[in-house]
């Protein structure tokens, strides 16, 4: 298939390409090649719209590269963005020692389907369309002149593979990423952990945690590795416990707090069946689920979860009590949230003052047009002492 490969595409159907997102959606395509490959998109009248990758097979079938009529070739495209992704990184004073973030987050670096997290000196390269996953060498080429000494570790999981429509490639990996954040140190064993081994977006939300956490009592819902509990604990908190349906999550999130000689609660269960047991309260407490609505279809259902949790969390929580209520669903967003704890706090006549709003960090970078990379939206509340 050669780079000049053509994807039509109906004009008034890519409103959105125009507006400036990256996504052509199945409606838009008149006709392209059978397989994957890199396309010049062009409308019925011929007119040039952009290079995209674009596979026959995904829910979404072209994503936006370049918008500029000459293709520089994989080489030289792959290192210009690699390079402003590091750079703007390093602008923001992310450095190599030791720490932890997102080197390259997709769509917002003009990557799409290429994440990078860096932790350490490690760099966990992850793949989720089959156009980056064919520039992997070229991708790995060019990390290595950039950051030389940097151990490389690539996924392309299931899901990934699944929704591209092509089989998942199976790495057997035994590499341990070690890294701190917000003073804690941890080591993550890559083939024991979830996605690319930690939550990076959630860490300014850990740290805004730790820094609120001194002399209370804190419950860390869906805690994962224990990352916001332990910040807590890092940051003063008397006791902390997290509560996550793996073991193995919970188990690493125990060695992480030997190794930093803090003590952690670890709780397994069902985060929507632990309130039936507890009557204890709590000064703090992390709200952090899955993504509860991958779809718009299924927004009302998440709501209905929302309330829930929110309902139980409120109920849980002392007077002067903080609660963090985080959404990774892109449908659900602060106002959703903080609708839901409107309703919440009425039925149990609390008044709840917001101490904070927060988005992804300045390491998730997203595309201005393009709200559906903006994932992650939190809010931290204050219940009132007296109402
Ligand atoms: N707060 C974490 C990230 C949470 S990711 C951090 O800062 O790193 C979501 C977590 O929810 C995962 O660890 C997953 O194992 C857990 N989980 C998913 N469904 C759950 C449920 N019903 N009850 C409890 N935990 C659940």
């Amino acid at each position: 298939m050669s780079e000049e490969a053509a994807l039509i595409v109906k004009r008034r159907k890519i409103a959105n390409v125009f507006k400036g997102e990256p996504w052509v959606y199945p409606n838009a395509v008149i006709g392209g090649p059978d397989e994957a490959c890199l396309v010049r998109v062009i409308t019925e009248e011929d007119e040039f719209i952009g290079w995209a990758d674009y596979n026959p097979k995904a829910p979404v079938p072209a994503k936006i590269l370049l918008r500029r009529e000459i293709w520089p070739g994989d080489q030289l495209f792959i290192s210009v963005f690699l390079e402003n992704a590091i750079t703007r990184r390093l602008r923001l004073g992310m450095s190599v020692q030791g720490g932890a973030y997102r080197l390259v987050n997709s769509e917002g670096d003009g990557l799409p389907g290429l994440v990078i997290d860096q932790f350490g000196h490690t760099l966990v390269i992850d793949i989720l369309s089959v156009g980056m996953l064919k520039r992997l060498e070229t991708i790995q080429g060019v990390l290595k002149q950039m950051l030389d000494d940097s151990i490389q570790v690539v996924r392309f999981a299931e899901d990934a593979a699944k929704r591209e429509g092509c089989d998942p490639i199976l790495i057997e990996d035994d590499t341990t990423i070690r890294f701190s954040e917000n003073g804690v140190y941890y080591e993550v064993p890559m083939s024991k952990s979830q996605k690319t081994g930690f939550y990076l977006d959630q860490r300014e939300n850990r740290r805004l945690v730790a820094q609120y956490a001194s002399e209370r009592t804190v419950l860390d819902l869906f805690s994962y590795q224990g990352g916001f509990s332990l910040s807590a604990l890092a940051g003063g908190a008397v006791d902390a416990l997290a509560v996550d349906s793996s073991q193995e999550a919970l188990n690493m999130a125990l060695s992480h707090a030997e190794r930093n000689s803090l003590e952690l609660g670890i709780y397994q269960a069902d985060a929507f069946e632990f309130f039936d047991n507890i009557e204890q309260k709590y000064d703090m407490i992390i709200c952090d689920p899955p993504k509860l609505s991958p779809r718009k279809a299924n927004k009302e259902k998440a709501l209905s979860a929302y309330r829930y949790l929110i309902k139980n969390c409120l109920k849980s929580l002392h007077d002067n009590g903080l609660l963090l209520v985080c959404s990774c669903s892109q449908n659900i967003q602060h106002e959703d949230l903080r609708q839901v704890l409107i309703q919440q706090a009425n039925k149990l006549n609390q008044t709840l003052d917001v101490i904070a709003m927060t988005n992804q960090p300045p390491d998730h970078p997203w595309p201005l047009a393009f709200e559906t990379s903006r994932y992650l939206s939190s809010i931290l509340v204050e219940l009132r002492l007296v109402s």
